[in-house]
């Protein structure tokens, strides 16, 4: 086999592989995620001497202008993982470039079915 192809085939594996653990990483949150703390502004409660209250802020983009919403309670975790699961996609798509760029500097081999054209 030559050795170009051998090197496609294998950049190819690993892009599949790739391709696999980015569709399991579940919802995917391009967002900044933020913990705000803050006094709520009533004279007696306990955040106007001590400890504030504390909640989680989404904001993104949104044709030049910024979104924010405030997560319901509860939801944190959830924006955390799936904030989380984004910067691993990217990590991801980052490896999946890689090896695309590896398969495009190869010379293309004619014997290779896979990615022959039909007809
Ligand atoms: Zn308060």
């Amino acid at each position: 086999m030559k050795r170009s192809l051998k090197i496609e085939q294998h950049a190819q594996s690993k892009a599949q592989r790739l391709l696999a653990q980015a569709h399991a990483l579940g919802l995917l949150l391009k967002a900044s995620v933020v913990r705000r703390r803050f006094r709520c502004g009533k004279p007696n409660c306990h955040c106007a001497h001590g400890k504030r209250h504390q909640d989680l802020i989404v904001c993104r983009l949104v044709r030049d202008k910024t979104q924010t919403i405030r997560v319901r309670t509860g939801r944190e975790p959830e924006a955390l993982q799936w904030q989380k699961n984004w910067k691993k996609f990217n990590r991801l798509v980052e490896k999946l470039t890689t090896e695309e760029i590896r398969i495009l500097s190869l010379p293309k081999d004619k014997t290779n079915v896979r990615y022959r054209r039909r007809g």
